[in-house]
């Protein structure tokens, strides 16, 4: 078999297994389903009032559930916009250059009027030769994905999906929800328990269903609520997983809250302005996913405020950018200085660089 086909079959065979999480996930929840409903709520509960509440508050969060569970799983992720592209021209230019001070150049050019304000840590402009693009602020290459995706957190096998930009809140809503789904289960089904454990329970096979309910949702409210609460965390800092990790480095060098606007502002970053869509799987996050307002822009008087309502993802690749309409080079200007300044940082650079092979194509060590 020709290496190109073998390796098709390789990667078919790939995708097939990373749907392998999803599809545990989905026979766990199939199965609470079962359990909770049939055997606990329709077969154990005498109390009909009980029965009728817990099976309306159950089906209400089930299907809060299901829905930012589908929403993070198929919706796509975002990729920079064809702005951040290189022409083929600019290509060409790129790959005839041997010099890194003149890739450096080229790239400072393309990237000039682009609203970016973050670097590498050596000050290279962040490239992704693989996509052959400029990234944005907050931008990262997946390897699972094989593409950059905009404000990537990080890649969920749990989803089979790229976190990042367009479905950031759709995943906090999932752990939400899920959350509260395990806890409401272990909370109804904790009297039927005890009763498994004191032999009140009459010997049908319902008693098994409660016992294994119980313990799965109480396992899964563990590890869900330290999750929950470290990315409750993150979006009050309006960090990333990777930028968590590692801090986005600006011209000052990296700052871990260089994002960061304040509780209220960075909450609103994810959710958006309107109260009505917080605990709704629909998109209402704000911004375009390539250009984001920083701590250390927001004081400058000359970076237009991000428009109220300006709350619609942009399609990737061939979409008109949603920029701000002014470039953002003045204020840039001041944190990634061009021209003269640069060169003389980008001089230090250089001698901590020299002995790479290629230091203006530095790729981080993304995921
Ligand atoms: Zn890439
Ligand atoms: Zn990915």
């Amino acid at each position: 078999m020709a290496p190109s086909g073998s390796r098709s079959v390789k990667r078919s065979c790939q995708r097939v297994l990373y749907w392998i999480p999803v599809l545990f996930i989905s026979i766990i929840v199939a199965w609470s389903y079962y359990a909770y409903v049939i055997q606990l709520c329709i077969e154990s509960m005498n109390n009909t009032g009980e029965k009728v509440v817990c099976l309306l508050t159950y089906h209400v969060l089930f299907m809060m559930f299901v829905w930012a569970y589908w929403q993070t799983i198929f919706t796509k992720p975002m990729t920079p916009v064809k702005e951040f592209q290189l022409t083929l021209a600019d290509k060409e230019m790129l790959e005839r250059e041997d010099r890194s001070e003149s890739q450096q150049e080229i790239l400072r050019r393309i990237s000039k009027d682009l609203p970016i304000y973050t670097r590498t840590m050596s000050g290279a402009v962040r490239y992704c030769d693989r996509c052959q693009i400029v990234k944005p602020d907050r931008c990262h290459h997946c390897s699972v994905c094989d593409k950059c995706i905009l404000k990537m957190d990080h890649h969920c096998p749990w989803v089979n999906n790229c976190v990042g930009f367009s479905n950031y809140k759709f995943f906090m809503l999932f752990l939400a929800y899920s959350l509260l789904y395990c806890l409401f289960i272990a909370a109804t089904d904790l009297r039927f328990f005890i009763k498994f454990w004191t032999s009140g329970l009459p010997d049908t096979q319902a008693k098994f269903h409660i016992m294994f309910l119980f313990f799965a949702a109480s396992m899964f409210s563990v590890s869900l609520s330290s999750l929950f609460g470290y990315h409750c965390w993150l979006v009050c800092r309006n960090r990333s997983t990777l930028e968590a990790f590692r801090a986005p480095a600006f011209h000052d060098g990296a700052d871990k809250n260089g994002f960061s606007l304040g509780f209220n502002e960075n909450f609103r970053q994810v959710f958006g302005n309107d109260k009505k869509l917080w605990l709704l799987p629909v998109f209402s996050s704000l911004g375009d996913g390539c250009s984001y307002p920083t701590s250390l822009v927001k004081r400058d008087a000359e970076q237009p405020p991000i428009p109220a309502g300006h709350n619609s993802p942009t399609q990737s690749t061939g979409d008109a950018p949603q920029f701000p309409a002014k470039p953002l080079r003045e204020s840039q200007s001041r944190l990634l200085p061009t021209g003269h300044s640069w060169t003389r940082n980008e001089q230090v650079e250089d001698q901590d660089t020299r002995g790479t092979s290629n230091p203006a194509m530095i790729i981080e060590n993304e995921t």
